[in-house]
């Protein structure tokens, strides 16, 4: 039997990492649907497609193949390996308002339930308890202070030689959460199932082992 595993929350709170961690452990398939998101805006800057004109915007994702190379997980756009590009405050900048546009959330939203159709996985996003599976069979809903969440992506910006300023990373995980939250289609919400994991306090593996611990039960 397969399971669904939806784990939703703001901006550099940990998803991914516990996301990843869980899939790994539990043999699930791991997808990150904000990689989905960030290789549609990608896609959508470098063929300057204007996102208030929906025949462009429609015919820019008939040309779109997003995807994830098997084992590592990196983003596949059209086949081309995007992994670094989609992560830089570049891409971060248009997400937000890429990812409310309708068009494409029915088009990501669809391949989503594709790809968790398929057999066990561990998706994490905005919307997956709400809207993708609201039947996961267990929904995650993470948090941690902005203050914290800054110095982690920071962090995983300097990691790649990239880092820029702290008030201009924090700025954009503001926004974003702005952006997210208050889109007219599926904003990022908890759902009134999900449980929350605040791990403003916890250490890495602390934290994985909660969400363990809650997919074991
Ligand atoms: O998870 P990550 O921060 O990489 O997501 C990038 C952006 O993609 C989010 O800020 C949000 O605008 C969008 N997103 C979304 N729905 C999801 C996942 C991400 O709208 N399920």
């Amino acid at each position: 039997m397969s399971h669904t595993i939806a784990i939703d929350g703001y901006s550099a709170c940990g998803k991914s990492t516990l996301a990843k961690a869980m899939a790994k452990q539990l043999g699930y398939r791991y997808i990150d649907t904000g990689a989905m998101y960030r290789m549609v805006t990608l896609f959508f800057q470098r063929q300057s497609v204007d996102i208030e004109d929906e025949g462009a915007v429609a015919g820019a994702l008939s040309g779109l193949e997003v995807d994830f190379v098997p084992g590592s997980n990196d983003a596949l756009l059209n086949g081309e390996n995007v992994e670094a590009e989609i992560r830089t405050l570049t891409v971060s900048r248009f997400v937000s308002p890429v990812a409310a546009i309708p068009a494409v959330r029915r088009a990501m939203v669809a391949q989503q339930r594709r790809m968790g159709a398929d057999g066990s996985v561990v998706m994490d996003g905005r919307d997956i308890g709400t809207v993708v599976f609201p039947e996961a069979d267990l929904k995650l809903f993470v948090t941690a202070d902005l203050t914290i969440r800054t110095d982690r992506r920071l962090a995983e910006l300097g990691a790649s030689g990239k880092a820029p300023d702290r008030a201009a990373v924090a700025e954009n995980l503001t926004e974003r959460d702005r952006i997210d939250s208050t889109r007219a289609d599926s904003p990022l919400k908890q759902a009134e199932d999900a449980i929350v994991l605040d791990n403003s306090a916890l250490d890495l593996s602390a934290f994985i082992e909660r969400g363990m611990a809650l997919a074991r039960a």
